[in-house]
This record gives structure tokens, sequence and C-alpha cells, in this order.
């Protein structure tokens, strides 16, 4: 039986690392981290995610901001909402939850978010200083795929990778993520072909394609760990249920370990929102202390 790997349980305790740290903070700087999430429209799935976002950022000590937006809210509005959590000394992170209305440019309004509060690592720069390999917020979800790896290999180095999907949030961080850490990646998406053939040489599978249960027990090598990052609403003898884009029951007996959906790497991908939030802050008070010492240099003391 493979090892199951609890995005429950894990998340919990990163949230308990996260609030020590936030207690520190306060208490060493007197400052609280922020985190501001900008909701624009009323679809209910994103609602539910900024209702759960809310409460984890409370659980860690963190001060939550909420800018609930009406649905027809125009570029121009949306920006100057940005523009001023970006000037707002006391806000260290921003997200915008996405899927935005369709007459807002997603894009743009990422790239419109200053990168010292981009916690959810999707502005231009967080994404090129990651595929450079620089220090930078890196998105949520791979993130917290990353903090489960570790938990089955101390060291990831010459692992063979497979990451099923290439999107910005999920598959393309993931990968450079996985490269940082000296495996062998190998991305696959809807246009690979063989790709059952290319799964089963994997050491780790990582398969965010937002597909139910697309990968089967024959993708997968004996022995190799399985990240499971699809969400998935399916109907079950008229009932709804939540599937990932592994098929578990098939895949459990042969993997060494796997996560499970629900509560595998959704969890996770929370927790690690709070854990960048803290992070923003830190940088950000190291980058004040820093231009206060260039702006106001203390005279050198005489030993
Ligand atoms: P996306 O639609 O942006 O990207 C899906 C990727 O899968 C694309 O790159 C596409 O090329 C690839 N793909 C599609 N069909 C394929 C196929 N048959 N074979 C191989 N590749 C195929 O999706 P996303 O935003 O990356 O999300 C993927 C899944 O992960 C979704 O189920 C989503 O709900 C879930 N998700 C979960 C979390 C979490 O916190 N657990 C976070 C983000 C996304």
């Amino acid at each position: 039986m493979a090892r199951l790997i609890d995005g429950k349980q894990l998340s919990a305790q990163v949230l308990v690392e996260v609030a020590t740290e936030v207690q520190q903070l306060k208490a060493e700087h007197g400052i609280t981290p922020a985190l501001a999430v900008v909701l624009v429209g009323d679809d209910p799935a994103s609602q539910v995610y900024v209702r759960n976002k809310v409460l984890r950022a409370e659980e860690a000590g963190i001060r939550s901001i909420e800018h609930r937006l009406e649905a027809d809210t125009d570029q121009q509005t949306l920006n100057a909402v940005v523009d001023q959590l970006n000037k707002d000394p006391e806000v260290h992170g921003i997200l915008v939850q996405l899927p935005l209305p369709k007459q807002l440019d997603e894009a743009q309004i990422i790239a419109a978010i200053n990168p010292a509060k981009d916690v959810d690592g999707f502005h231009p720069l967080s994404v090129g200083a990651l595929a450079s390999g620089q220090p930078s917020l890196v998105p949520c979800t791979p993130l917290g795929c990353m903090i489960m790896l570790q938990q089955i290999h101390n060291d990831l180095s010459g692992k063979h990778a497979v990451v099923i999907g290439r999107s910005n949030i999920v598959g393309k961080p993931m990968a450079a993520l996985l490269l940082q850490a000296n495996c062998t990646v190998t991305t696959v998406h809807s246009h690979t072909q063989n790709i059952e053939a290319l799964c089963r040489q994997a050491d780790i599978v990582v398969a965010a394609v937002g597909r139910p249960e697309l990968v089967k027990a024959d993708w997968i090598k004996t022995g190799a760990t399985v990240i499971d990052v699809g969400i998935n609403a399916v109907e079950v003898d008229g009932r709804r249920k939540l599937v990932g884009d592994v098929d578990f029951a098939s895949v459990e007996p042969v993997a060494e370990a796997i996560t499970p959906v629900p509560g595998g790497v959704g969890p996770m991908t929370i927790a690690c929102l709070m854990k960048n939030t803290l992070t923003a802050a830190r940088a950000q008070l190291a980058s004040v202390a820093s231009k206060d010492i260039e702006s106001n240099p203390e005279p050198t003391a005489a030993v």
C-alpha cells in the first residue's frame, strides 16, 4: 500500500510554523503581516476560495483585507484598487482572485501588482526570477507540492520527474522548481505523444491537467511518487464528488506514495499562500531597514 501524503495534516503543520514566525515578527518588529484579497464578481467557487484564504490567514495570525468589487468593474477601477494596495506599507501581500470577469485583462492586472507583494508568484518578474534560479515568491500550488515531495524524498537530485500540464500557475513553475532541486524534468501536455510511456519512466509524477482520473495504474512505475493537483467535480450515482487527475483506486497500489483528492494539494496551496505572505512581509521589512541605513547612515562606532 502506498504511503498517503496527507495534505490536511501537513498544511496544518505549515500553518503552525507560519503562525509562530508571525508572532515573532509582531513581538520583535511590531509588524503584523497583512494579505489583501481582491475578488471581482460573484463566482461561487472563487467566493469559497476567498473565504478559505481569509480563515487560514486568521489561523496564522495574518491580517486579511478583503476588497469585493462588482462583476462589471472596469480595468481602471481595478487598477486603482491594486495601486492603492501597492502603496500601502501595511499591506504585504496582494492576491487578485482569478479568473476575472471577461472585460478585465488578467495579464495586465498581474503585471500591475508590486512584485514585492506578489504572493501568488504570477508577476512576470517573479516568473523570470524563478526561471533564472533567483530568490522569488513562488506560486503556492507548486510550492505546496515541493513540500509534499520533501516528505518522501530527502534528496530529489537525479530523480526523473514528469509534470503533466504546462499552465503558468502549476505546470511550468512546478517544472522549474523540480529542475532547481536537480531533478531531470519532462513536461508533457495535450500535444505530447506517448504520454503513458513517458510517465512510466518517472520516479515522480505531478498531474496538473484538469481531466478526472486521467492517470491510470499502467502509467505509473512501481514505487513512484504521485502528486495529484487536479480538482474535478464529477457526478457519481447522482451525487457530486471531487476527484483528482489520477485514478486513485488503481494507482495507489502501484505507487510508493500518493496524495489524495480532496485533502491533498488543495490545503497545501492555501498554507503556502500564508507562507508567502510571511516571506513577503519579512522581505519588505529587510528592504525598509536597508533603505533607512542608506538614507541615514549611523556614524561608525569607535570600538
Ligand atoms: P489548465 O487548464 O490551465 O492547464 C491544463 C494543462 O493540462 C494544459 O497545459 C494542457 O496542455 C494539459 N492537458 C490537457 N489535457 C491533457 C491531456 N489529455 N493529456 C495531457 N495534458 C493535458 O489547468 P491548471 O490551472 O494547471 O489546473 C490543472 C488542474 O489542477 C485543474 O483540475 C485545477 O482545478 C487543479 N488545480 C488545483 C489546485 C490546488 O490547489 N489543488 C491549484 C490550481 C489548479
